[in-house]
């Protein structure tokens, strides 16, 4: 079981049980309780839905909260740090609003806000925080309408910053207060020059898409001065990049950003938060590096760190210290969520049959690979390869040129799979592995067709190769004693999963368990609470798959507190603007016209029309 590295990207809210199955350890008030993820699939297939289902463990995303904030708190009173902490959850990270109903519901202790980046975005955030003293972030460009909306939130008591992008927000942002009689809070995004690595480096440095360049700040100082409205000017943002996988260039950001804010505070704005925006990383594959798909720091470090280089720069100029806000959504959402599926099949790449003799008759090519196979040694496996591939070559020839029959070609391809799995299995035992066999596992794996898409729930395994944790959620007793590749339902080459973490380092096979006749196999991929529901697509029209939200309890019950079920099949066409009552209606005619023409009876029409009304409302992905 160690073999999934469970324990290295869990963070402890996973686990396996002396029964082999994956565990939810949900922090509870009466401490952790342990629950089978098998014992919820059950449960969820009793209420109704089916896999996938995409599982939310509310326990989870409340300690990700606390952990955040207590973490902060630590760190601000271990250093002596004068100011405060606040959150701000970007919504674009995880919209749905049973989450953030939950994280404004369990943020509300910490006073942990909202981050906007839209009209739409900030008219959530006006309808869900209750407490005041949250925060309301507003980035991204911003037209006359939600400075509008974000000015009436300032009536409302709000802490409501606009955080100016450009420079032409700026005017728009000083008529609608003028015109609405309301004084805005103001906050400035930085172009800094630090870089980043990762995937979102481009977030940073001078021809990031966001933010003001020094020029563009000097000119809103002078413009805010002029309309005396300098007082409104106090925060100051900058937004590195998400999943920062180096500490280091998270506190060179810092420490650039407080440059900014000492030379601001002498320029006469009255700053008094800091906004890190979001970057704050998690370990995928739990390999505590700068990979890509991990960082080399925790979030207890991140804290400290932050703290520690706001508080030195600051304390040179004997600036107070501002209030620390960031916008983390990754590192709030991204554990909280499972997408669970089961597999419908499996193909091999093994030969399905061997004789123990050759057939009277055959090709001297098909003997010659016969006789290749005999010979494989660790000792000539690139040779045996060589030929292996040159035999099948001529095998393949011959068939197109019709100088062998089909059943010999089927012959001649199972000597060939054999011969590669015996290559196959040798290869450890090489001192060094040809560059040209190291791929030959990959190629030999399974094909595990699993019951989701790719595209719809987990577009950046498709889009940047994200690597997601990948496991079966059951049979852990068992030795996984296949190795394999998963493929989704889409009709896709890229609709697959071929990149792992394993305790043993990257992988591009996953080890499984042979599936049992009659038998469902569930795999669960971990981790992917964060932004694989908002960018997720209807590629091949698979839809929402079914959602479950759920709270164990300290005694191990598990409160089912939400139940969504995904699109249905009418759903996904209405997107695409068809009418599903029109679509009923020509295929009613269809039928009608067969029955006129004799083609089929009248009770045959009904079966149709009553399936197809059927197919309308049901799942779009494999239904038993
Ligand atoms: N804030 C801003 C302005 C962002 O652009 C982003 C995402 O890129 C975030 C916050 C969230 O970042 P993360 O999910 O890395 O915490």
């Amino acid at each position: 079981a160690e073999l999934y590295g469970i324990d290295e990207w869990s963070n402890g809210y996973f686990g396996i049980s002396p029964e082999g199955e994956v565990v939810v350890h949900a922090p509870t008030a009466g401490g952790d309780a342990g629950v089978s993820l098998m014992e919820i699939v059950d449960g969820l297939q009793q209420r109704g839905l089916q896999m996938p289902v995409l599982l939310r463990v509310e326990n989870i995303l409340d300690s990700r909260i606390s952990i955040l904030n207590d973490s902060f708190a630590q760190a601000i009173e271990a250093s002596g740090y004068q100011g405060h902490y606040r959150g701000a959850f970007p919504i674009k990270v995880n919209q749905q609003s049973h989450v953030i109903a939950e994280i404004a519901r369990f943020g509300e202790r910490y006073n942990h806000g909202l981050e906007a980046g839209s009209k739409a975005e900030l008219m959530i955030a006006l309808a869900t925080l209750t407490n005041r003293d949250s925060l309301i972030i507003c980035n991204g460009y911003k037209d006359a309408e939600f400075i509008s909306l974000g000015l009436q939130a300032r009536k409302l008591g709000f802490k409501c910053f606009f955080v100016l992008e450009t420079l032409s927000e700026l005017q728009s942002v000083i008529e609608r207060s003028r015109a609405l009689n309301v004084e805005p809070l103001i906050g400035v995004r930085l172009k800094l020059s630090t870089k980043v690595e990762g995937h979102w480096s481009e977030d940073s440095g001078d021809r990031s898409l966001f933010g003001l360049n020094t020029n563009e700040l000097v000119s809103v100082i002078d413009t805010l001065r002029d309309a005396n409205l300098l007082h409104c000017f106090q925060l100051l943002h900058f937004h590195l990049g998400s999943q920062i996988p180096n500490i280091r260039s998270i506190r060179a950001g810092v420490l650039e950003a407080c440059r900014y804010y000492i030379e601001l505070v002498g320029e006469g704005a009255p700053l008094g938060y800091l906004d890190l925006g979001g970057g704050l990383a998690i370990d995928y594959d739990g390999t505590c590096s700068t990979n890509g798909h991990s960082r080399n720091y925790s979030v207890q470090e991140y804290c400290i760190d932050v703290v520690e280089a706001i508080q030195e720069s600051l304390d040179h100029h004997h600036i107070p210290h501002p209030t620390i806000v960031t916008e983390s959504g990754r590192a709030t959402v991204a554990h909280t969520s499972v997408l669970l599926f089961n597999i419908l099949d499996v193909t091999h790449f093994e030969p399905t049959v061997m004789p123990t003799s050759l057939p009277e008759g055959c090709h001297e090519m098909i003997a010659n690979l016969w006789h290749t196979l005999s010979v494989i040694r660790v000792a000539n496996l690139q040779e045996s390869y060589n030929d292996v591939i040159y035999y099948r070559d001529k095998i393949r020839d011959l068939f197109h040129a019709g100088d062998i029959s089909l059943r010999h070609r089927v012959l001649g391809e199972n000597i060939y799979l054999a011969a590669l799995q015996k290559i196959a299995a040798l290869l450890p035992q090489m001192k060094r592995i040809p560059a040209e066999l190291e791929s030959l596992p990959q190629l030999l794996a399974d094909i595990y067709y699993g019951n989701f898409s790719v595209f719809q729930s987990l577009p950046d395994s498709w889009a940047i190769e994200q690597i997601f944790p990948v496991m079966p959620i059951h049979r852990l007793n068992e030795e996984p004693t296949r190795q394999a590749i998963i493929a989704d339902l889409t009709c896709d080459c890229d609709g697959k999963l071929q990149k792992f973490a394993t305790s043993a380092g990257e992988s591009s096979t996953l080890p499984l368990h042979p599936i049992n006749a009659g038998e469902e196999y569930y795999l669960g991929v971990f981790l992917v609470g964060a932004y694989q529901e908002t960018l997720g697509d209807l590629h091949n029209l698979f839809g929402d798959t079914n959602v479950a939200s759920v709270r164990i309890n300290a005694d191990k019950s598990i409160d089912f507190v939400h139940e969504l079920h995904g699109d249905s099949i009418a759903d996904v066409l209405s997107y695409v603007e068809y009418k599903p009552n029109s679509l009923y209606e020509q295929f009613r005619k269809t039928a009608e016209q067969a029955v006129r023409d004799g083609v089929i009876s009248i009770a045959d029409r009904q079966h149709m029309l009553a399936a197809y009304s059927e197919s309308l409302r049901g799942y779009t992905y494999f239904e038993k």
